[in-house]
């Protein structure tokens, strides 16, 4: 096996190898973590999950570092309305975020780090950068100056000649020497969290934590950066910049980023609202396993357009596949091995093999097995299929499965193990006192004086002959699982 990857940094797919020992060190942008993260994120890290198990697979080891971005305005304005700590605030987002990656079956990489864990890193990192003359400090805040560094937008290609210095481009900008210059440590404000440094008192700017982190747990150069296509531009240029500028060495050898999720046309995104959580999707009955198989199903080169008929296509697909394996290993066969079978079988797994080497293009990896699967099982109804053709086939299926990680129906177990279960099973669960998981991870289970608000809201529709109103109602209680029974003495419920 020998990947080839297709590096944004040359715009080129190159045949991959880590520098080092056989060991891949990679770097991957994690969730700012101030809200759950939405199923376009997932679709990166899914991408990034397939891209470590084939390198696995490959028989390369590997070391993920993973960060989860604490601190920015989003999860410190978040935390404020909240009224709660920010560290508080972003360890439920955190927690999350590990109860979906196992429910998705992403691997745990090696190591995942808050940045404001390692904010005294960081600050050395500026450090170094204002002694070798790449920042300067104004109002408090520390800055990179773009102009310095000769190697800037040689990953996103971009051209900010135009961005002279005085062509101020907003408001924000004007301590800035150029406008192209970007924040490394910013002043404290009041009524935000701040860290006392030899920068003054302040908190570290995005992109200076994932260089921090990336150079401290892997080294100077990395084999591997990566995160989805929107962090190219300002982000990963940005953290180039940074990295090179203060050990003269390159910072990452191959990057790669995923195409978006998108919903029509457009990219699945918080700030537009058309996006949805791994906990909307299982609370409208979705496997977590079908997401995963939808995610990863399309090339990660490619975007990837999300529709529910494709969700339920995917869990069709897993299906054929479970229902495959389940047939190969149960069902009797006559004594003996087919040639044919073997041959087929070996082909399977080389295509399979040859489509992810060929820039991690999972499609081709699914033909390869779906082609097995009509093969075989055409070979089983015609009895052509021997005892002996067993071990190759299922030995086929679980090699695929070691990178797509679909076959074992785990949903379930895992589900409860996190006290999550879908809401057909709604009923079940309100029985069980098992949390239902609702729009955006909130628990769709009333409180009595919710659902006796409700109630009176009802008859007072009824009262007054709205009877629309007062089924809507109704239905909204059915809909989350209590029955009503109206009798003379009023209107009683129960919890189904
Ligand atoms: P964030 O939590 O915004 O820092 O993003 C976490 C990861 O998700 C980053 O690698 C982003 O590039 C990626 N991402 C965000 N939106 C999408 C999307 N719609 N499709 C694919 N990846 C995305
Ligand atoms: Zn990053």
């Amino acid at each position: 096996m020998a990947p080839r990857l297709y590096n944004t940094l040359t715009r080129q797919a190159e045949e991959f190898a880590p520098l080092e020992n056989n060991q891949v060190r990679i770097y991957t942008c994690g969730p700012t973590v101030y809200d759950y993260a939405h199923i376009g994120n997932y679709r990166t890290f899914v991408f990034q999950d397939v891209l470590r198990r084939y390198l696995e697979y490959a028989g390369f080891r590997v070391k993920q570092v993973m960060n989860l971005t604490d601190v920015d305005d989003k999860t410190i304005n978040n935390a404020h309305a909240a009224g709660v700590s920010l560290r508080d605030y972003t360890q439920k987002y955190i927690d999350a975020f590990e109860v979906d990656r196992d429910l998705l079956g992403l691997e745990p990489p090696e190591i995942m780090v808050r940045a404001t864990d390692h904010i005294e890193d960081m600050v050395k990192l500026v450090e170094t950068l204002e002694r070798k003359g790449f920042a300067y400090q104004s109002e408090g805040s520390v800055y990179f100056r773009v102009a310095d560094f000769k190697d800037y937008g040689k990953l996103s290609k971009i051209n900010l000649s135009g961005n002279r210095p005085g062509a101020r481009v907003d408001a924000d900008e004007y301590e800035k020497d150029d406008a192209r210059d970007f924040v490394l440590w910013k002043a404290a404000k009041p009524g935000e969290p701040s860290w006392p440094s030899s920068l003054g008192s302040g908190r570290p700017g995005w992109h200076l934590e994932c260089s921090t982190m990336a150079m401290k747990f892997l080294g100077e150069t990395l084999d591997i950066h990566s995160g989805g296509s929107d962090l190219i531009f300002p982000h990963h240029e940005n953290e180039i910049a940074q990295s090179e500028a203060a050990t003269g060495k390159p910072f990452a050898r191959f990057w790669l980023h995923a195409e978006h999720l998108v919903v029509n046309g457009e990219k699945m995104s918080k700030s537009l609202g058309n996006f949805y959580t791994l906990r909307d999707l299982i609370a409208q009955g979705h496997k977590p396993s079908a997401l995963r198989y939808l995610l990863a199903s399309v090339p990660f080169t490619k975007p990837l357009n999300f529709t529910f008929d494709g969700l339920h296509q995917a869990q069709k697909s897993i299906e054929r596949l479970r229902n495959f394996r389940y047939r190969v290993t149960m069902e009797k066969f006559a004594e003996g091995e087919s040639a044919a079978t073997r041959e087929r079988a070996r082909q399977a797994r080389q295509a399979f093999e040859e489509g992810l080497d060929n820039n991690l293009n999972t499609a081709e990896a699914l033909a390869a097995i779906f082609e097995l699967v009509a093969e075989e099982n055409s070979a089983m109804d015609h009895g052509e299929f021997l005892d002996g053709d067993r071990e190759v086939v299922l030995d086929t299926l679980e090699r695929w499965d070691r990178v797509f990680a679909v076959l074992d129906d785990q949903d379930f177990v895992k589900l409860q193990r996190h006290g999550l279960v879908w809401m057909k099973d709604e009923a079940v669960a309100v029985e069980a006192g098992i949390e239902v998981a609702g729009r955006n991870g909130h628990t769709q289970m009333l409180a009595d004086e919710e659902i006796e608000e409700k109630i009176a809201l009802r008859n007072a529709a009824r009262r007054s002959g709205d009877y629309a109103k007062s089924d809507r109602i109704r239905k909204e209680l059915m809909d989350a699982g209590i029955i009503l029974e109206d009798t003379r003495a009023g209107t009683r419920w129960k919890r189904r």
